[in-house]
Parts: C-alpha cells; sequence; structure tokens
C-alpha cells in the first residue's frame, strides 16, 4: 500500500524565510524516515521558490489567475510560477469560494486553463453547514454543482473534500460521514480524494483509514514543522 498523499496548506502564514526553514527541515526528516510520496507544500505565494531538497517535495500554489501575465493587479500569473518551476496549484478552495467570491463558473475556467498547461490541480469541494444540515440529498446535489465545468478525469487532478464547517474550526466530520461522502465522489470521479477539514495529530490515523479516503489535505495542523512531522510518522507504512 503507497502511504497516503498528504499536502499542506499554509493559507496566509508564514513568510519566504519561515518556508525555507520549513522546507529544509521537512526535507530532513523525509530524508531520513523516508516517506515514499511525494509531499506537497501551498505556501504563500511570496514564498514560491525553487527549493534545493533531497527528497519529494512538491511546491504548489494556493492561487494563480488564468493568464501568462497582464493587469491583474494583486494576482499572480503562469509567468511568476514558472519562474519558479511551480507545477501544482489549489483551485477551489473554500475560503477563495466562501470569503473572495470566486463563482463556480470562474473556478471552471480557471481549472480548464491550468489544466490546459498540464499543472497538476488539487481541487476542493465541500458543503457548508446549512447544506449538511438540510440532509445527504442536499449535501450530495451542493457537491454535484461544486463539479460543475470540471474535467473529473484529468489525470493530473486529486479531489479534496472538504466540509466548509470542518475546516478551520476543530471540528472533524466523523469516518462514517467521510466515507459516506467520499462514496458519492467517487462515484463521480475516480482520482484521488483527499479528507480536508481539521486533520490533525490526534485524528489523522482514523481519518487516513477510512475507505475511500486517499490522503489529507492539511491546514492548521500542519502549519508548525513538529506537527507536520508528528503527522507524517503516523501515516507513514
Ligand atoms: C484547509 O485549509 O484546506 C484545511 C483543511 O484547513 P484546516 O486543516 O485548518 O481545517
Amino acid at each position: 500500500m503507497p502511504s497516503p498523499i498528504i499536502a499542506a496548506n499554509f493559507k496566509t502564514n508564514h513568510t519566504r524565510a519561515s518556508t525555507a526553514e520549513y522546507v529544509s527541515r521537512l526535507d530532513g526528516w523525509l530524508a531520513k524516515n523516508g516517506y515514499g510520496m511525494p509531499v506537497y507544500l501551498f505556501p504563500p505565494a511570496t514564498a514560491l521558490d525553487r527549493f534545493e531538497t533531497e527528497s519529494d517535495i512538491r511546491i504548489g500554489a494556493q492561487n494563480a489567475y488564468p493568464t501568462v501575465k497582464g493587469s491583474f493587479t494583486g494576482e499572480i500569473g503562469m509567468e511568476q510560477l514558472d519562474e519558479f518551476g511551480v507545477e501544482t496549484i489549489l483551485v477551489g478552495h473554500s475560503e477563495r469560494r466562501h470569503i473572495l467570491g470566486e463563482s463556480q463558473a470562474f473556478i471552471a475556467r480557471k481549472f480548464a486553463w491550468f489544466m490546459e498547461r498540464g499543472l497538476e490541480i488539487f481541487y476542493c469541494i465541500g458543503e457548508p453547514l446549512e447544506v449538511r444540515e438540510a440532509g445527504e440529498k442536499a449535501v450530495r446535489h451542493y457537491l454535484v454543482e461544486q463539479l460543475e465545468g470540471i474535467d473529473t478525469s484529468y489525470e493530473k487532478l486529486t479531489l479534496a473534500y472538504e466540509p466548509v464547517w470542518a475546516i478551520g474550526t476543530g471540528k472533524t466530520a466523523t469516518p462514517e460521514l467521510i466515507e459516506q461522502t467520499h462514496a458519492v465522489i467517487k462515484a463521480i470521479s475516480d482520482r484521488p480524494l483527499l479528507y480536508g477539514g481539521s486533520v490533525k495529530p490526534a485524528n489523522i490515523a482514523e481519518v487516513l483509514a477510512v475507505p475511500g479516503c486517499d490522503g489529507a489535505l492539511i491546514g492548521t495542523a500542519s502549519w508548525e514543522i513538529s506537527g507536520m512531522e508528528t503527522m507524517l510518522e503516523i501515516v507513514k507504512s
């Protein structure tokens, strides 16, 4: 069995200096302990860089605008990603959907644009609390809408199911709920499917033991390198 896919989303945390320190320490841990799979890090845009590492650490962008370059104030495009050899991008994260107001139409356009350029895409979907409370049928409908316009057979796609009510709240979905919801998504796409939402050292083993869970996208608990090392130690096969 391969080790699960582990991806760390730094969100708006870490500087260029602290990211370099983190990568160096993670590289040391991976070189010493081995993992058998690439480990993905999504640092803030200002910390993107070409890191010299012994182990397979893949640096991804949390976001970019679907353009090579141009007049999109505050955004970065392909030219800025290429400068650092970034070949992985997060698309559809709930904070971009719900805080930054990205529509499904725009997300689908972004997905298609980066897919055409061959980037590896981590694509996030997940329902807010009121939809979860409305029941299974409502959740299914909501998730299907978040896949509208997305090529779910893209060979460089990794999906992440991240219920909004579990992100950064300390509330993790139960294994039963993850299994049930992953089955809905797996019926649509056979691409690897991660769970995200308050994954931490105390629950990562339980989350990754869920049938149909291929890994974890981790925010808060990944920000301290010691937490990341602990989680990798727990899940490494
Ligand atoms: C995330 O941002 O993708 C995430 C899962 O965050 P947290 O682990 O903090 O819930």
